[in-house]
């Protein structure tokens, strides 16, 4: 093979799809792995859809974005305490595209990233394929929050990003007040990009502080988001990037070189999804949260408190074995999968999914339950 960019060499397949795939060779095994929601896209946001073809919304849309959507994002930000304008908005092919183009539009070769972890993925594969270096600032044994010495230890003068993600995947958890207070403090005023991976926001369970407001960091906030988690829209691939004027004029340049622009008539139903209310999907994921909750204390399981996200982070340590053991085990023994910590960066633990329908859930928990007798009964 002709040489690649050698960036793309330490790049590897989500370990997500990697347990998945392998959950597929078994039979009818419940599949607790992806943070797919199991809901289909509400009917409205669909119509709109097919109203937008049906009116011809078929060609190319400007490369930042429809401008109907772009302010229909910029009010909804506005109402929750941003204070941006739509010029400010680019529509992304999901977070991912948000995420890509800030990460690689912020960074050098040997800039680096800081990224508490456990973490999504994706934060280190994009740091990498720029050139960046990727620094896991280790949240397990702080309860999964930010510490000022944890934090400070870690900036450098190549320090040129933290990425927050909050309510978290994989751990379900919502950074403190004062966990954001201490990032605040580290990076105000100093050259470091603060992003916000947001796409969890609407489907938190309790308060969920958010620097991305905070008027004080506003030339330093990247903000991310996604209309694939709360609006159940996936398979849409839309997003959205918002940051300080001059560098989304800049930003822009680099998604246009990608993506030239997320499909017309796709913007156009994004325009419907931000007026309908999606309440009752984050109340059904409110009530599944609660019931595995209830059953994983019953087990004995410890995890951190899941507040947001459809996420639960349970600590595997007391079994004495790593995750990428205890899930292909559970896989192959039980016929349940969940995915190891070690794919975000966390040995120790494995992540449980519960964005399945209530059926799927009860039956993969019963199978957890008894796989967890079966251990602890040799
Ligand atoms: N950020 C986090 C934390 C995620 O969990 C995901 C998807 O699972 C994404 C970003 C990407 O979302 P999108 O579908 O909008 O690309």
């Amino acid at each position: 093979m002709i040489p690649l960019n050698h960036h793309l060499d330490p790049l590897q397949r989500s370990g997500i799809r990697r347990f998945t795939n392998m959950a597929k060779e078994v039979p009818g095994c419940v599949m607790l792995t992806i943070g797919e929601p199991d809901f289909d896209t509400p009917e409205p946001i669909k119509a709109a859809a097919w109203a937008a073809l049906a009116q011809g919304q078929t060609h190319y849309a400007p490369n930042q974005g429809i401008e109907p959507l772009r302010q229909a994002i910029a009010a909804y930000e506005n109402a929750r305490g941003m204070a941006c304008q739509s010029s400010q908005v680019l529509v992304t092919v999901g977070a991912t595209g948000a995420l890509y183009t800030a990460l690689t539009g912020i960074l050098d070769p040997g800039d680096e990233v800081i990224i508490p972890t456990p973490a999504f993925s994706l934060y280190e594969t994009i740091t990498l394929a720029a050139g960046g270096v990727p620094v896991a600032l280790d949240l397990r044994a702080d309860g999964f929050q930010i510490t000022e010495a944890a934090l400070q230890a870690l900036l450098t003068p190549r320090t040129k990003a933290i990425v927050l993600n909050s309510p978290n995947n994989p751990t379900g958890t919502i950074l403190s007040g004062a966990s954001l207070e201490n990032v605040k403090q580290a990076v105000a005023g100093r050259g470091i990009y603060v992003i916000c991976d947001d796409v969890y926001r609407q489907l938190s369970y309790a308060p969920c502080p958010d620097l991305s407001v905070d008027p004080d960091l506003k030339d330093q906030i990247l903000l991310c988001q996604s209309f694939s988690k709360p609006y159940a829209m996936t398979g849409w691939r839309v997003g959205y990037l918002i940051g300080p004027q001059e560098v989304m004029d800049r930003l822009l340049l680099l998604h246009a070189a990608q993506v030239a622009a997320v499909p017309t008539f796709i913007q156009c139903a994004c325009v419907t999804a931000l007026a309908t209310d999606v309440g009752d999907m984050r109340q059904a994921y409110q009530a599944r949260r609660d019931y595995c909750v209830a059953r994983l204390e019953r087990m004995g399981l410890g995890f951190p408190a899941p507040e947001g996200a459809f996420y639960i982070f349970v600590d595997i340590r007391p079994f004495g074995m790593d995750g990428e053991t205890f899930c292909t085990r559970a896989i192959r023994e039980a016929g349940v999968a969940m995915v190891p910590g070690s794919c975000f960066g966390a040995e120790g633990f494995v992540r449980l999914s519960y964005c399945c329908g209530q059926e799927q859930l009860a039956k993969g928990l019963d199978r957890l339950e008894a796989f967890l007798k079966r251990l602890s009964t040799g």
